[in-house]
């Protein structure tokens, strides 16, 4: 055993309940698309077992690749009848990784300005700027692994929502909504369509200036104190706002903000605030499932529903974005086959294992068009990208949309 106590050292408890069943197997994209066992969570958790054990080092070059291979879409948890925690074993085994190997130059930039607001502003800007004028959808033609970024940023393009009015007779609580730096920055349409929702269906929205990016590209990375950096600003944000609730819109940032408490579980200045923030954090969906939601105005559209992993399985959150889709007359939904594995996002590991990435989105889409559906409906904005992105590439003029952009279209004919 290790003399020293490292990140994997620490959940160690979790590698021990692995029964090495493979109930898990068929649940993992990486194992179905690479047929590696070293690419499955059984063959995972072996390798970290073997870097505890000290039988293995943890910059071994197979350990990094198949370590690095993980989209840690925690598809494994929800297959997984011994209750094995891998994605909090993951993120150790990452921290552990990071320390004595650099991630990739791209990964390193980019995680550097996402904790950096300004930097990233600036970023998004310039990447608002290639959408608007077409440059994106122009290189977006670029082959393979080249074209695919300006694929993702050409399919964040909305047409101009219809301006309404949210009207409600009660109130549910105080909602202060997380901004996301994606989110806002390519997203902001849907970000406004939540607020308008929201209150329609019966929060009242206040602000909490002062958040930042949630943490959860470093957290996967291997970066835990910029993700623990990250968090105290946000938990500090958003006390002062005095909301009930924090609502969040995006699955991946949701589920991060819920794990703030074993984030900063060691911190004993912070311990007790993170976990009483993140008892306060909720995705968008379930704020309206509670609420009813209210129903919408006819929308006749052809949907299909594709479940974010860090809805389904980190959340486990399978209902409330469906009932948010039931709340809209008109919509005819085609169930999605596979629609709880992961499309291949994951944060940016598509674009740092572009590869796999690649592979794991072919099985998607192949899922995808069997539906024949022309909007694709899922609540993350990695999954919107990636997902819209093969559709962009595709060619048939189909589109990914959040949920609630259909709620709020719904709503708005309402008012006509
Ligand atoms: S992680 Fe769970 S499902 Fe997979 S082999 Fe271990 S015990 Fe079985
Ligand atoms: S997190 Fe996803 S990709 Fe990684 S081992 Fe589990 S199922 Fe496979």
């Amino acid at each position: 055993m290790s003399a020293v106590v490292t990140p994997l050292d620490h959940p160690r408890a979790g590698l021990d309940s692995c029964v090495h069943c493979g109930f898990c197997l068929q649940a993992c994209p990486t194992y179905l698309a690479l047929e590696d066992e070293n690419d499955s969570p059984r063959g995972r958790l072996v390798l970290m077992r073997a870097v505890v054990e000290g039988r293995v080092a943890i910059d071994d070059a197979d350990v990094a690749t198949h370590l690095s291979r993980c989209l840690g879409c925690r598809g494994c948890e929800s297959a997984c009848p011994s209750g094995v925690p891998y994605g909090h074993l993951l993120e150790a085994a990452r921290e552990q990784l990071a320390a004595v190997r650099p991630l990739p130059f791209v990964a390193r930039v980019i995680l550097w300005a996402f904790a950096r607001p300004a930097v990233l502003r600036v970023a998004l800007w310039f990447g608002r700027m290639a959408r608007d004028t077409g440059i994106a959808a122009e290189l977006a033609r670029l082959p393979g692994a080249l074209g695919f970024p300006f694929a993702m940023l050409a399919s964040t393009a909305r047409d101009a929502a219809v301006p309404w009015t949210p009207r409600a007779a009660r109130t549910r609580g105080t909602v202060a909504t997380l901004d996301g730096c994606v989110m806002e920055g390519l997203f902001t349409d849907v970000n406004r369509a939540t607020e308008r929702v929201l209150a329609a269906n019966g929060y009242s929205l206040c602000r909490a200036p002062g958040q930042q990016c949630c943490g959860a590209l470093h957290v996967h990375a291997g970066d835990a104190a910029t993700a623990r950096r990250l968090a105290r600003a946000n938990i500090a944000a958003f006390e002062a706002s005095g909301a009930t609730f924090v609502a969040v819109n995006s699955a991946g940032c949701g589920a991060m903000m819920k794990e703030y408490g074993q984030l900063l579980a060691d911190d004993p200045d912070w311990r007790a605030r993170a976990a009483a923030f993140s008892a306060r954090v909720r995705d968008a969906s379930e704020l309206l499932a509670a609420a009813g939601p209210m129903p919408g105005a006819p929308l006749p559209r052809r949907i299909t529903y594709d479940a974010p992993c860090h809805l389904e399985h980190a959340q486990k959150l399978t209902a409330p974005p469906l009932q948010v889709l039931a709340a809209i007359p008109g919509l005819e939904h085609t169930p999605l086959d596979d629609r709880e594995q992961c499309c291949g996002s994951a944060g940016i590991f598509n674009l740092i294992e572009p590869n796999v990435s690649e592979r794991v989105l072919a099985a998607k889409m192949r899922c995808i068009s069997a539906t024949g559906a022309p909007v694709v409906a899922t609540g993350n904005p990695g999954c919107l990208m990636q997902i819209g992105a093969g559709l962009v590439r595709e060619g048939r003029g189909a589109v990914a949309r959040h949920p609630i952009e259909l709620l709020d279209e719904s709503y708005a004919r309402l008012e006509r």
